[in-house]
């Protein structure tokens, strides 16, 4: 059995609220990315984490600690989660930081597939677009109730 976890995007999994279901479908169906454990019968998911979020242009190593957390349960390797690795831009900075750190663990880009139908390069831009408008949709923040607290004086 094979040890893995995957460490995810927060802007998916914290702002949008994305449950990681097309990651744990992959896992328990043994495709994609998880299909390199097909000899190893079957895969068990240890743990799940999203990233520490922006790292400046200073501190990648942010993102140690959340790392650290997977491995300490033991995974022989870490996924980054696909949504990471089609938008995350600092995907290659991370996964040599984190090679370098941790040694002991694989690092792993990706977990799903596109959907059927689909090329690679149809779901990331179908992804690339649909987060876009997701994440700058119009919502109604602290700017609006104070702008009405003002109107009212
Ligand atoms: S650093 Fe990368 S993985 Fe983390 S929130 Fe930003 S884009 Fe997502």
């Amino acid at each position: 059995m094979a040890n893995v976890a995957i460490l995810t995007c927060s802007n998916l999994t914290q702002d949008l609220g994305c449950p990681s279901y097309q990651c744990m479908k992959a896992i328990r169906d043994g495709i994609a990315r998880f299909d390199r454990y097909s000899d190893e019968e079957g895969v068990e998911l240890f743990g799940i984490i999203n990233c520490a979020g922006c790292p400046t242009a200073v501190v990648p190593e942010k993102l140690f600690e959340r790392v650290r957390s997977l491995v300490a349960t033991g995974v022989e390797a870490v996924h980054l989660s696909t949504c990471m690795t089609v938008l995350c831009p600092f995907k290659k900075k991370y996964l040599k930081l984190l090679g370098e750190k941790f040694p002991e663990v694989a690092f792993v880009e990706g977990t799903h597939d596109a959907p059927e139908g689909a090329t690679a390069e149809e779901m990331a831009e179908t992804m690339k677009t649909g987060i876009k408008g997701l994440l700058t949709q119009p919502r109604m923040s602290m700017a609006d109730v104070i702008g009405m607290t003002m109107n009212k004086e």
